[in-house]
């Protein structure tokens, strides 16, 4: 909306509208479209180090600093062009002291005699308490964040001695008795497992810390590993899971294979969690079938209690579960959902719900996955198990500090029937693969002396200057994000576990 000419300045009202602009914190003006400065009115000015009379048939325009010259030009350009209003939401200006001041600008356009625009008033309210808040809680949150995936971190390590141990005690000797109390330590250890990951993806989310992959998968191999892990789980003779995928999807996408196996493995535990009869069925179909994507609807469909209009509204928030009572019933954080949501969002597809009490509910995703190669990087899981035999005894060196982590290693890949050699650091590592040779290393990454990064950079220059075949390398990190996997990869390693592991990934790794 336009106005023909400055009616609400020189409106009888005008002595009010004067002392409700002076009791606010704002600022507001009149300029022609050269930015020359016909009135000039409130307290804003002041705090920009201006004053109101002084203004008068002066520039608006050189008043700004660079940045914000730049933005209000360009809104101002566009504007006379349209002959249109302009606002920017948050206009930044710096000021001498070098504070920031953000105001939220809304300009109407002033008409003269040829109905052309010649001018504009504007009203800049001053918002820079409510930035300035939002920024400083936003930097909390990152910082809360990061604190908290450290932490993750660093609870991965003892997690893998439990984890790792208590899977070495249940093929020992004992009696009932400290086969229940091993059974209650071997659930508890893995439930304190999956909130941490959960707490560390949350993490990773809100600091903006997750990239995705986009490797080629199985979709079909997929929801088969998720029904093999969940139906084993799932100790109810009256609920079948079940599949419906649309056989035109093809065997091979890229995308991210981990993420979405997530998403679904929480949906499909919630599916089993909430239903006493019926079923739990994975339903994919085909949305659109583009030249080079495939845009997929996945659906976790149950039969089981269903939600409540109520409930719904609460859902995919982080800690919200419909029922507080149902907790102690069931168990769980109210993380699972809000993370499938943010993943799916990072995958740049949606989230939903549909549910009716008593009769079940219905989560879904639409995602799009690519059906052409982008990229390849070497891969253990394929690259290594797809050649040769599987039970081979191998010489393996461990290079890994802690001595409980050393222990759980030798253990396992003793009982796996190989020779294991430890090596205390990165180091010792490299001395004891110059002066002997190895099937496969096995590499922490964070270790005194000389870390996993180093001593794999070590190893690949001396293989190269000495003309050696490649001795397989793979990281065993509780670092588990992206980055730290990238940088593995880079440094000529084939493989990488994150911790804690469980003896079926050493038996994927090692059967190559
Ligand atoms: P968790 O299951 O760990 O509590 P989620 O974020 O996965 O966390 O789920 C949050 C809540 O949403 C659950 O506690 C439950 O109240 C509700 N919910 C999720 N899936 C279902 C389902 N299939 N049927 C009924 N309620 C569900």
């Amino acid at each position: 909306m336009t106005t023909s000419n400055n009616e609400l300045w020189n409106s009888p009202k005008q002595s009010e509208w004067l002392k409700l602009l002076l009791a606010s914190h704002d600022w507001y003006w009149e300029i022609d479209i050269k930015g020359k400065i016909n009135n000039s009115a409130g307290p804003l000015p002041e705090l920009l180090g201006l004053n109101n009379e002084n203004l008068i048939a002066d520039n608006f325009i050189t008043k700004l600093d660079e940045g914000a010259r730049s933005k209000f030009q360009a809104a101002l350009n566009t504007a006379i062009n349209e002959q249109s209003n302009f606002a920017i939401d948050v206009f930044e200006r710096e000021v001498e002291n070098g504070d920031n001041v953000f105001t939220n600008l809304n300009a109407i356009a002033v008409l003269g005699a040829d109905n052309n625009v010649v001018g504009y008033c504007g009203l800049e309210k001053n918002i820079s308490k409510f930035i300035n808040q939002k920024n400083f809680a936003l930097e909390e949150t990152k910082k809360k964040s990061l604190f908290l995936a450290k932490m993750s971190h660093e609870i991965r390590t003892p997690m893998n001695g439990i984890i790792g141990t208590t899977e070495l005690l249940k093929d020992t000797d004992l009696n009932r008795d400290q086969k229940e109390l091993l059974s209650i330590i071997d659930v508890s250890a893995n439930n304190l497992f999956s909130i941490i990951n959960d707490i560390l993806d949350i993490s990773k989310l809100e600091s903006g810390n997750i990239e995705l992959e986009n490797e080629a998968f199985n979709i079909y191999n997929l929801v088969d590993d998720v029904i093999k892990m969940l139906g084993g789980r799932i100790g109810k003779t009256d609920v079948s899971l079940k599949t419906d995928i649309d056989p035109k999807i093809p065997e091979i996408l890229y995308g991210d294979e981990l993420r979405l196996k997530q998403i679904l493995i929480n949906f499909v535990n919630n599916g089993i969690k909430f239903t006493k009869k019926g079923s739990v069925t994975i339903i994919i179909k085909i949305l659109e079938d583009k030249k080079h994507a495939l845009q997929l609807k996945i659906e976790v469909v149950d039969t089981g209690i269903g939600i409540s209009k109520e409930g719904l509204k609460r859902l995919f928030k982080k800690f919200s579960q419909v029922d507080s009572s149902m907790y102690r019933k069931f168990g769980g954080t109210g993380l699972g959902l809000m993370i499938s949501k943010k993943l799916t969002e990072l995958m740049k597809g949606k989230v939903g719900v549909k549910s009716e009490v008593g009769k079940g509910s219905v989560f879904w995703i639409e995602v799009e996955f690519l059906k052409t190669k982008i990229k390849n990087k070497l891969n253990i899981n394929s690259d290594m198990s797809e050649s040769g035999s599987s039970s081979r005894q191998l010489k393996v060196l461990v290079a890994e500090d802690n001595v409980i982590n050393q222990k759980v290693a030798m253990i396992n890949l003793r009982q796996l029937g190989h020779n294991v050699e430890i090596a205390n650091n990165g180091k010792m590592a490299f001395e004891m693969f110059k002066s002997s040779s190895y099937d496969i290393v096995l590499m922490d990454i964070q270790m005194p002396v000389m870390d996993g990064i180093e001593a794999a950079i070590a190893i690949r220059n001396h293989e190269e200057e000495n003309n050696l075949k490649q001795t397989p390398i793979v990281a065993i990190t509780a670092n588990a994000q992206k980055e730290d996997k990238d940088r593995c990869f880079e440094v000529g390693m084939n493989g990488f576990i994150t911790k804690p592991f469980r003896p079926d990934d050493l038996v994927r790794i090692l059967n190559f």
